[in-house]
């Protein structure tokens, strides 16, 4: 784990002007690439961009660069590879083709590394075979990011291409918080048990907020909320993750967009054996069908709360759920952290919505949670408290940026090996 963006350089020194330290980041999911352009020299954002809807008929290209306009296009992009040529030609027609020579890796998410992955690693053929061997717990996600690093690699084979884990971050917990209560040899026969994902957010997050306290992360306890569609708890002693609410995949804990997140596992023997739904219906019901689209129809949070102010019944029910999860974990991860310094709210839902950070912690005061509303109302981009001053716990509104996370742990990972 990188201890701070620029970690590895030495104080008062910088790169030479022009020495390599571009780094492009790539987010290779099943139908769609996200990337970005980083510049680690001063931690700036080159560009941006999306390549969507890859393999339908029109696949759409959006690529913002630095101070520039956006260009957005339709294109015909059948596979992955073309996604990356798309968008490798986006890049140099900016001046920061792949085959630039400020540029120093590709940093690539993977989001299962399993337990043999618990730092940013170099890419090689041993490497990809592990990545691939992991495929049968992350199904949705490995294969794309295992077809993005084999065509980043083949449009330029000197580029180190590096892989950041979404579960490295959670490779401390200890094994009570990292096993299921079944049977052993079942569950080590087939690697099932407790992973954790959005690792690079909840270390991001996690140590901003320490930043935040003017503190160094191993002197703090935090809790992380990672509420975008997907969302994930963490709780965050001394820098090192002890537990978080993802498990053997991103399904189980708080209730997400469209996923349930924690239920009774019975409730899929119940749904196989006498609503007569195959499993491969279930995994769709619960992961697609769920969460607050399955509640109220809407998984976009803004949508649910102009319905609840408008007194929709099912709009409230699902806000309700919602929050009354968010508040159990918050709870949980008290009681295992002991003592908890702050308590971080993070992506889409967490950084924009109020409403939600309020009711999260509204009647925690026992837990020493409170809000401030009108710190909790205020609309910035910057790390911020919204908890009154003299609150025993700080509550936090941290923006996570994984992007830039990924493109710090490979860079440090290059600059490491080339010094
Ligand atoms: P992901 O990266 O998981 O796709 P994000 O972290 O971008 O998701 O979060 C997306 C979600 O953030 C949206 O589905 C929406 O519910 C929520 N969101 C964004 N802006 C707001 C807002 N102003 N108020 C409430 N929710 C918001």
């Amino acid at each position: 784990m990188t201890d701070a963006p620029d970690g590895n350089r030495a104080p008062g020194t910088g790169p030479a002007p022009g020495a390599a330290t571009r780094v492009l980041v790539l987010n290779c999911g099943s139908s769609s690439v996200k990337y970005q352009l980083l510049d680690m020299a001063d931690d700036s954002r080159l560009a941006a961009g999306l390549v969507e809807r890859i393999g339908e008929d029109a696949s759409r290209l959006v690529h913002t660069p630095a101070g520039g306009r956006r260009r957005e296009r339709t294109v015909a992009v059948p596979d992955h590879e073309s996604a990356l040529k798309a968008l490798s030609a986006e890049l140099a027609a900016d001046g920061h083709g792949l085959d630039s020579p400020r540029l120093a890796a590709v940093g690539h998410r993977v989001v299962h590394g399993g337990l043999r992955f618990t730092e940013p690693t170099v890419v090689d053929d041993g490497v990809l075979a592990e990545i691939e061997r992991l495929v049968p717990v992350a199904p949705l996600h490995n294969p794309a990011n295992i077809t993005g690093i084999r065509t980043a690699r083949a449009l330029n084979p000197r580029l180190p291409q590096i892989a950041v884990f979404d579960t490295a971050f959670h490779t401390t917990m200890p094994e009570h918080a990292a096993r299921y209560a079944i049977d052993v040899a079942t569950a080590d026969a087939h690697r099932v048990r407790r992973y954790g994902f959005h690792g690079t957010s909840h270390a991001y997050v996690s140590r901003r907020t320490a930043e935040l306290l003017g503190k160094r992360p191993q002197e703090v306890n935090v809790i992380v909320l990672h509420l975008g569609n997907g969302a994930s708890a963490s709780a965050v002693r001394g820098g090192r993750c002890v537990d978080t609410s993802m498990g053997l995949t991103p399904l189980e804990g708080l209730v997400m967009g469209t996923r349930s997140g924690d239920v009774d596992p019975a409730v899929v023997f119940h749904l196989v054996r006498v609503a007569g739904l195959s499993v491969d219906e279930v995994d769709t019901l619960l992961n697609q069908r769920s969460g607050l689209a399955g509640l109220c129809g809407d998984n976009d949070m803004r949508e649910i709360l102009r319905r609840v102010d408008e007194g929709d019944e099912r709009a409230q029910l699902a806000f309700d759920v919602y929050v009354h999860r968010l508040k159990k974990y918050i709870g949980a991860y008290s009681a295992v952290l002991g003592t908890v310094d702050a308590v971080a709210f993070t992506a889409g839902v967490g950084e924009n919505s109020a409403p939600v950070r309020a009711a999260a912690v509204d009647g925690l005061a026992g837990l020493g949670l409170a809000v401030d509303p009108g710190l909790n109302a205020e609309r910035s981009d910057a790390p911020r408290l919204i908890s009154p001053p003299d609150a025993p716990v700080t509550v936090a509104v941290v923006p996570t940026d994984e992007e830039l996370e990924i493109a710090a742990q490979a860079y440090a990972l290059v600059a490491h090996a080339d010094g």
